[in-house]
């Protein structure tokens, strides 16, 4: 993985004030005054210096400067007319396109240096006189070049406390300003160094491979449905989504610098683990009835990527079959309840699974490879309580309870042997609800006797209990017929 991405680069700062160098005065007297001849050629050197800084001819003009500083050290217009040289040419070089440098290589010196010796003048400029406007705007434009902006920021503020109106000061102040605000605000930039190179997204609970590889911790396992090695490098891994755990450290950078991206992740992965009470996860294979109970291997990979979903949400899904009329799902089917998962160690799935009620599938659409459907919850037309037809209806429930009492003692009986028959007998008898819920009793008096899946397809589209109960009985009278 590569580093936080360095910050956008910003405009870089203009140096301000540092228009033209100073004249030299035509005077020597006093104490620090020098043969005339020196100071001829001293005063020749400082126009010289002056032309050249003006002809934008910069280490001319630093040159002159630096001989007229051998002849008279410590002079403040030498020293500060040196300082802006080396300013401008530090500038010029900083501005210089990469082009420019391959076409004409500079030889000599690289702006850092020249901003460092632009420094040290200005510092002597500013022992010189500290109470010249000229020696903080010298100081502040090499303290900026250095990047040193805290530094800049102080020197701007003392210069301005001698003339708050200066404009080189205030416009110095502004950008320095803005520069050290950006970078109290600055989050690293979002790159792609984030991502996960399976869905190309920012990482979501990032897992680390042995190899040294990150991936969301759903986009690796998903991957690893169908092959157990890093998709990046091939290596063979021995994890397991019980075995792996996040890398909280990455996690927690990931969430700290891009706290809204990072949100809208953990929502997107929340609404495939819980896709809302009216979606459901669909397990294409047969048809089911409410009140059932069996057991369900999972191994193809797009149904271990669903389970393993579906275990961190509500542990529920649809249960369909395919209509060989239309060749598209059936339009009924049952949402089921995952009562127990067993992931094995070739990362199949065991699961236990209760039915739980009917529903109509008003649309799907491929997620992941398996599919997910809005369903409508669908009830019988149940008469009103206290009618003569409920009253008839809780009759015949109350008779097709006892019946089935009957049928089932002597079915076992019958299957005297057979432990699977038997057990599943039980495990009918055990899921038998109240005869106080007549659509729920209907379901599961369907599910006793054996039926065709066409026959429970059609036990789910109807909506009246007592045809379904009637149905239900023939079934077992044919099937105790055949006994
Ligand atoms: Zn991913
Ligand atoms: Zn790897």
């Amino acid at each position: 993985m590569r580093g936080v991405a360095s910050p956008s680069p910003s405009p870089e700062p203009s140096l301000e004030g540092i228009d033209d160098v100073e004249d030299f005065p035509w005077a020597n007297e006093g104490e620090q005054s020098i043969s005339w001849d020196r100071f001829r050629l001293l005063y020749d050197l400082m126009r010289m210096g002056k032309s050249a800084f003006q002809e934008n001819r910069l280490d001319e003009a630093v040159n002159c400067y630096s001989k007229a500083n051998n002849i008279k050290p410590n002079d403040f217009i030498i020293l500060s007319n040196r300082c802006a040289s080396y300013l401008r040419f530090c500038q010029f070089l900083k501005n210089r396109s990469s082009s420019d440098s391959e076409h004409s290589p500079l030889r000599g010196l690289d702006p850092t240096t020249y901003s460092a010796l632009a420094l040290k003048d200005s510092e002597k400029v500013m022992s010189l006189r500290n109470d010249s406007l000229k020696s903080y705007i010298l100081k502040a434009n090499a303290l900026i070049l250095l990047e040193k902006y805290d530094l800049a920021q102080d020197v701007i503020y003392s210069g301005l406390h001698i003339n708050p109106s200066s404009k080189p000061l205030q416009e110095l102040e502004r950008s320095v300003n803005l520069i050290i605000g950006r970078r109290r605000h600055e989050r690293p930039q979002r790159s792609d160094d984030f991502d996960c190179t399976l869905c190309l997204k920012l990482l979501y609970e990032p897992v680390t491979t042995p190899c040294g590889h990150s991936f969301c911790r759903s986009c690796l396992f998903q991957s690893m449905d169908r092959c157990n090695r890093c998709p990046l490098c091939r290596t063979v891994l021995f994890i397991s989504p019980r075995t792996c755990s996040i890398s909280v450290t990455l996690n927690n950078i990931i969430q700290k610098n891009f706290p809204e991206e990072y949100t809208e992740r953990k929502a997107e992965n929340d609404s495939l683990i819980n896709p809302g009470v009216d979606l459901l996860p669909l397990f294409v294979m047969d048809v089911v009835l409410p009140c059932q109970k069996f057991h369900l291997n999972i191994f193809e990979p797009r149904y271990r990527l669903m389970v393993r979903r579906i275990m961190e949400g509500n542990r529920r899904m649809g249960m369909v079959i395919i209509d060989s009329a239309t060749g598209s799902i059936a339009e009924y089917g049952c949402e089921v309840e995952i009562t127990d998962c067993e992931p094995l160690p070739d990362g199949r799935f065991f699961l236990e699974i209760e039915s739980r009620r009917r529903c109509r599938f008003v649309r799907n659409w491929d997620q992941d490879g398996y599919r997910v459907a809005e369903v409508e919850w669908v009830h019988d037309n149940c008469p009103a309580e206290g009618t003569i037809e409920r009253h008839e209806l809780q009759e015949l429930i109350n008779r097709s309870a006892a019946y089935a009492q009957e049928w089932l003692k002597s079915a076992k009986e019958a299957a005297e042997g057979d432990r699977a028959r038997l057990a599943e007998l039980y495990k009918a008898e055990g899921m038998m609800p109240s005869t106080r819920d007549p659509e729920r009793f209907s379901f599961w008096l369907a599910t006793v006797a054996n039926q065709r899946p066409a026959e429970r397809l059609e036990l789910l589209r109807i909506r009246d209990t007592k045809e379904r109960i009637s149905r239900a009985l023939i079934f077992m009278r044919v099937e105790a017929q055949g006994c």
